[in-house]
């Protein structure tokens, strides 16, 4: 009687050791999509709707073969303190407690080409002084640092208004994400707008994805592999606002590096 007693519990055994080994096989076919996934830095071609939400008053869009050219005077078409206070989107500061010196306009303008399936480079290039992306309002994108390379802190971010932008020498300009009040109805705030595209032809999109979640999977410059508005259902690479504080109540547009090719704003 023990004998088989013992046999049975051999028996059982072994099928538990079968059900783990099953299961080990299923872990396997997750390592295969693991797998799966780097095929997406086989490069993805860059939706065109995107470029549907550019500001068509500031904003020129052509395609050329594989390139894709985003030129832009500057020019928002949101309200700003920075405007002279003759132009009708002129309003009184709301955000800004001091402004920069110099007002929206003058002869500005700026040129972007990128390729339409831009790749994730071997390594990635951090970012320089000057235009790094040009927003969906045509107005250019800079880094988290002012033009003495100082990051950007409390005395700097009381310039800002409401869109996260002031003037400098180079024209007005964002750095950060814009603020909830009444005032903003257009630009991107813990959202899942279009934001922009970046120099390197990757897109910049709000906080959160389409379905209102924050992603969670984020490489050190806010980007990753996925859908968003614009890829109909497509994925492809994109960069999200990241979804932390750079300082006090302060989020950057983009601080990290970008993950792709460089190409030139001039
Ligand atoms: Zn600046
Ligand atoms: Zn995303």
């Amino acid at each position: 009687m023990k004998y088989l007693k013992l046999t049975l519990f051999s028996l059982l055994g072994a099928i538990a050791f079968m059900v783990s080994c099953s299961s080990d096989a299923e872990n396997t076919d997750e390592t295969d999509d693991t797998d799966g996934t780097d095929d997406t830095s086989d490069a993805a071609s860059t939706p065109l709707s995107a470029f549907d939400e550019f500001n068509p008053d500031a904003v020129t869009v052509s395609f050329d073969g594989d390139n894709i050219t985003i030129e832009s005077n500057g020019i928002p078409n949101h309200t700003s303190p920075y405007w002279e206070e003759t132009n009708p989107l002129y309003i009184e500061p709301v955000v800004a407690t001091r402004q920069t010196p110099g007002r929206i306009g003058g002869d500005r303008s700026y040129s972007l080409t990128v390729s339409s399936a831009p790749e994730i480079a071997a390594s990635s290039t951090a970012t320089g002084l000057g235009a790094i992306g040009i927003a969906v309002t045509g107005v250019p994108i800079f880094n988290d640092l002012e033009g003495d390379s100082r990051p950007i802190e409390e005395e700097i971010a009381q310039t800002f208004d409401y869109a996260g932008a002031h003037n400098g020498p180079s024209g007005y300009h964002y750095h950060i994400e814009s603020s909830d009040i009444p005032e903003n109805t257009t630009l991107s705030y813990d959202d899942e707008k279009l934001v922009g595209i970046m120099a390197d032809g990757f897109l910049l999109y709000g906080r959160r994805e389409a379905d209102a979640s924050y992603p969670t999977d984020l490489d050190e410059s806010g980007g990753h592999f996925g859908v968003t508005p614009h890829s109909d259902g497509e994925v492809i690479y994109h960069y999200h606002i990241v979804n932390e504080f750079y300082f006090g109540s302060i989020i950057a547009l983009f601080a990290g590096n970008l993950q792709g090719t460089p190409n030139t704003i001039m």
